[in-house]
């Protein structure tokens, strides 16, 4: 279970930046929403405040109507995927993955319990005792998504978890992301400045450009009022 509400939300940065001015959104449980907007409209930021990863200047933050604004990241119960997938390159992939299960001194049997199902879903079980210098793009970004998907959180962000591969391996990983999504049946909020990328996943589309949301539609409305 987890749903969002973001009331009124700013970010201010030092300096006089107003990065995000006044988002407002309602985001289901379970829903797969996109941000979609050029460079510097404010993508990142948002996430990052969901994340607790950047103070909100100003508004609420709900998660499960429990005001989070305070609550530091980890206790929020959200996992982020990057861009820059930042793997630890002198550890295989499979304790990449379980690094943050140990950090939280789960048992041993239950995070390889947990690596192994995450590795199976993303097809990288036969690549567990590889160093990410071994793996293709494709197979990093797996892995970081695995590190991911292992927290089992409630929320999964991902901020332009794609934009280092090519085009023909973004195709597959954005069918692959759907894919994961309907699987893990957890709220989805995926950053994006590529409109396709946009189009082809989530079911609600928030676009946004100067710190402010434009519009919030489905794809198919977003695709015949272009
Ligand atoms: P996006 O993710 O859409 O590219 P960002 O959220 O990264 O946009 O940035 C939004 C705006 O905030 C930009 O004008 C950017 O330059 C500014 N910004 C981002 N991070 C900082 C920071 N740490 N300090 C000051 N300004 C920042
Ligand atoms: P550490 O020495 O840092 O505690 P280990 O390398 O012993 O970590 O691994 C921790 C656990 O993960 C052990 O139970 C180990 O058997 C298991 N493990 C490590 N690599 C793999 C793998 N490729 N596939 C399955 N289990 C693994």
């Amino acid at each position: 279970m987890a749903g969002l509400n973001l009331k009124g939300i700013y970010k201010r940065y030092p300096g006089g930046v107003t990065a995000v001015g006044d988002f407002n959104l309602d985001i289901e449980d379970k829903e797969f929403i996109v941000l979609v907007g050029p460079s510097g409209c404010g993508k990142s930021t948002t996430l990052r405040m969901i994340a607790g990863l950047e103070d909100i200047s100003e508004g609420e933050l709900y998660i499960d109507d429990k005001l989070m604004n305070e609550t530091p990241p980890k206790d929020r119960d959200i996992a982020m995927v990057f861009q820059n997938y930042a793997l630890y390159p002198h550890m295989t992939v499979f304790d990449n993955m379980a690094f943050g299960l140990k950090l939280r001194k789960m048992p041993k049997e239950q995070i390889k319990q947990r690596v192994t199902e995450a590795a199976r879903i993303l097809d990288i079980e036969h690549l567990l005792d590889r160093k990410p210098k071994a793996l293709s793009g494709g197979q990093r970004q797996r892995v970081a998504l695995g590190r991911a998907i292992v927290r089992e959180p409630k929320v999964f962000l991902m901020d332009e978890p794609l934009s280092n591969l090519d085009a023909k391996l973004r195709g597959q990983m954005r069918a692959e992301i759907n894919k994961l999504h309907k699987r893990l049946q957890t709220t989805f909020i995926y950053v994006t400045h590529d409109q396709t990328e946009a189009m082809t996943m989530g079911s609600r589309i928030v676009v946004m450009k100067d710190g402010i949301i434009q519009q919030i539609d489905s794809p198919q409305v977003l695709y015949d009022n272009p």
